[in-house]
């Protein structure tokens, strides 16, 4: 898709008083993975050049994407925000081949992108009975799915972004995003304060959802669901698990994943008040639910003492966001999913290149696409919250379980943000 440019200079924005160049095409990807660490990568942002077209508050898949997208298809000044170094210890999310033709559209090469993270070739789960059914990748006729290193795979979306111009700022915190003819942004970056300046903003903040907070933008939230997980380091002499695992209990469902490296992430979902009542955030009684169960408990109980533990939000919510303001939302900022259905990253990438477009519109031509953006993404949760209700509909062994029951509800708890 090549987004039209066309230019209409607007004395607000002087940063597109003079046409800017296309950006050159993306190059090939092929330096490893890279320590995370403090930077300003792309072209050098000094005190002349704090004004930008577009500011991107958060460096995950989505605000990557999105400035990918403008960097790669338009000529409009970008710069990314993010608020931490990356952390190694990340979800261990799964993905399916469906992701491949947006990292085609990002311009990464395929080969270095895949050595980088572990094939996927099987899902198992025991989800309405006890039997394991296993789905093999082999035969659905798009190859295998991946076990992400979200470090390499933030590190190598963010290292395109920066070969493509954008300005990066990491770590820098945003202190106050502050409305007007043009958007400022105050960021602490280092030892300095600087004042950001630019025509659009577009929160990439995940569930922080910073903007979508900010601008008191009305949200839909489902339902409560966290999930607790722990990450394991198996020995040279362990054997490793090749496939995703899911089991689930009265009170939620376990779900075990290889990480790249060795590593193993083993998690229960379930809802906030049932982890409070059953004290899993506690690692021991975490563990004796674990072991409490078949497949999992089988598992865990080869495993050595876990190196971390760590607690997530995973509830479902979709923000309604504006359709015609100088600023959108994307990825987790602007929708997000139980993990179940696996939608996270795609979606991430996806509504990042999204409202990219979305924002290369309003720039030239004061709009046009927010509406569409709006209305896609209420749709694409909607056709999410049908299919969750079938999915959740086949574990029927615990009627009389809240978690279960509350998963078979719509469940609307609240609509604002
Ligand atoms: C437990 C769990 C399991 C999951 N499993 C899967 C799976 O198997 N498959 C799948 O596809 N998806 C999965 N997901 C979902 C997936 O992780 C997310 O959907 C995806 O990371 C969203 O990307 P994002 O860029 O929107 O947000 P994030 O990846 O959260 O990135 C947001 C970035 O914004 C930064 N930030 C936050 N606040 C600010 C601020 N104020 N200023 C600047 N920067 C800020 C953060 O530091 C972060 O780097 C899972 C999620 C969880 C929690």
């Amino acid at each position: 898709m090549k987004i039209p440019s066309r230019r209409h200079a607007r004395a607000t924005n002087r940063a597109r008083s003079s046409p800017r160049p296309m950006a050159a095409p993306a190059a090939a990807d092929t330096d490893g993975p890279r320590e995370a660490g403090p930077r300003e990568a792309g072209p050098r942002a000094g005190d002349d050049d704090a004004d930008f077209d577009v500011v991107i508050l958060g460096a995950g898949p989505a605000g990557a994407a999105a400035a990918i997208t403008l960097r790669r298809f338009t000529g409009l000044r970008v710069a990314i925000v993010e608020r931490r170094l990356f952390d190694p210890f990340r979800p261990g999310e799964t993905v399916s081949p469906a992701l491949f033709p947006l990292i085609d559209y990002l311009g990464i090469a395929r080969a270095g992108f895949e050595e980088r993270h572990l094939q996927s070739y099987a899902h198992a789960a025991a989800w309405g009975g006890e039997q394991l059914v296993v789905r093999d990748f082999l035969f659905n006729g798009q190859g295998s799915g991946l076990h992400l290193d979200r470090m390499a795979f933030d590190s190598m979306l963010l290292e395109q972004a920066g070969k493509l111009g954008a300005v990066i700022l990491q770590p820098a915190e945003p202190l106050a995003v502050t409305p007007g003819a043009r958007w400022t942004i105050s960021v602490r970056h280092g030892e300095r304060r600087r004042a950001l300046s630019a025509a659009y903003v577009i929160d990439c903040s995940g569930r922080n959802s910073v903007m979508v907070r900010q601008q008191q933008c009305p949200v839909l939230q489902t339902d409560r669901m966290v999930g607790v997980y722990a990450y394991y380091e198996a020995g040279d002499d362990q054997e490793r698990v090749q496939r995703t695992l899911v089991e689930t209990t009265a009170d939620g469902w376990f779900y075990l994943a290889p990480l790249p490296g060795r590593r193993t992430a083993v998690a229960f979902m379930t809802d906030a008040d049932t982890l409070r009542t059953l004290d899993l955030l506690d690692p021991e009684q975490w563990r004796r639910h674990a072991l409490a169960t078949q497949h999992i408990g089988a598992l865990v109980r080869e495993l050595p003492a876990p190196q971390a533990f760590r607690q997530y939000p995973i509830h479902s919510r979709v923000a309604r966001l504006p359709a015609n303001a100088a600023w959108t939302a994307a990825g987790d900022a602007a929708a997000s999913f139980d993990p179940v259905s696996s939608l996270g990253i795609g979606h991430a990438l996806s509504s990042g290149m999204h409202a990219g477009r979305v924002a290369h519109a309003h720039v030239e031509q004061g709009g046009g696409l927010g509406e569409g953006y709006r209305q896609s993404l209420l749709d694409h949760f909607q056709a999410y919250v049908a299919t969750r209700r079938s999915l959740y509909a086949n574990e029927q062994r615990w009627p009389g379980s809240g978690f279960w029951q509350r998963r078979l509800m719509d469940g609307r708890e609240r609509s604002a943000a």
